[in-house]
């Protein structure tokens, strides 16, 4: 079912992913050769909890971690440990999640450890761009493909043929992490749910070097390429309102991965 937010319900969409943003800006800051993922996993829990929120993460399905924390050719859900340390030339998707007075807050980001090779900084950009692509269309009026196709346009702009997964997707968010619709990453424009005011969706393409292709590691949660090549993935939360989208997991609402299109921006 799709759930629609009152306003008051969208301020607290707003305070849990503010949270969120911080538990990632914070990781962001760690990330560093030497660091593990471990490490990087309790610097989000105490952010959260010192906020007064719960990690959405943690026990989900059984998930025994604060964040997924993927490296390199890992896509998504890769579970934190002290064993896994990071090194110069690495990509680590840092993917976190937080409930705040019951509602949710999920956001994602890529992050570069040290120099990386040229083509994974442009695979981190275009991936990054592709979730603001999508994100510029949460607007009033529209169609759920419409955030679907402009994900798949921007990615398939650049010469460089990139994969992009299509097993995962985003997904409605509210008072559970993961409602209806299904929002693919892919797809033609102007079908689907209507877009209206108090919709909240993730959006997050995953995006490979390679083929796309997934597989499932036996842990039961990493998500792998098939073909070992490296892959990227970014997520925002946002919430359709009368006024443009807000995004609530952006400290800016999304004012700044905005700018280059043509909506105005809740905040
Ligand atoms: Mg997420
Ligand atoms: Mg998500």
């Amino acid at each position: 079912m799709i759930q629609i937010k009152t306003s008051e319900e969208i301020a607290l969409m707003r305070s849990a992913g503010l949270i969120v943003a911080d538990a990632l800006a914070a990781m962001r800051a760690a990330v560093a050769p030497g660091v593990s993922t471990q490490d990087l996993d309790a610097i989000a829990e105490r952010v959260i909890r010192d906020a007064g929120a719960v990690p959405s993460f943690l026990g989900y399905r059984g998930f025994p971690k604060t964040v997924c924390a993927s490296i390199n050719d890992e896509i998504v859900h890769g579970i934190p440990s002290r064993k896994r340390v990071l090194a110069q030339g690495d990509v680590i998707s840092l993917d976190c999640g937080a409930i705040y007075h019951g509602y949710h807050g999920d956001s994602a980001i890529s992050v570069a450890v040290g120099a990386v090779a040229p083509e994974v900084v442009a695979l981190l950009a275009v991936t990054e761009a592709s979730m603001w692509a999508g994100l510029s269309r949460a607007l009033v009026g529209g169609r759920l493909t419409d955030i679907s196709h402009a994900v798949e346009a921007s990615v398939r702009s650049h010469s460089h043929p990139y994969g992009i997964v299509d097993h995962y997707g985003g997904h409605g968010i509210g008072t559970e992490m993961h409602q209806d619709p299904h929002v693919l990453n892919f797809g033609r424009p102007g079908r689907g749910p209507r877009l209206v005011p108090g919709l909240c969706l993730a959006i997050e393409p995953m995006v490979t070097l390679g083929d796309p292709a997934t597989v499932e590691l036996d842990d039961g949660w990493t998500v792998v390429t098939k073909d070992g090549s490296f892959a990227a993935h970014f997520e925002h939360t946002v919430a359709i309102t009368a006024d443009g989208p807000l995004i609530t997991t952006a400290h800016d609402g999304g004012r700044a991965g905005l700018t280059e299109y043509d909506v105005s921006v809740a905040i």
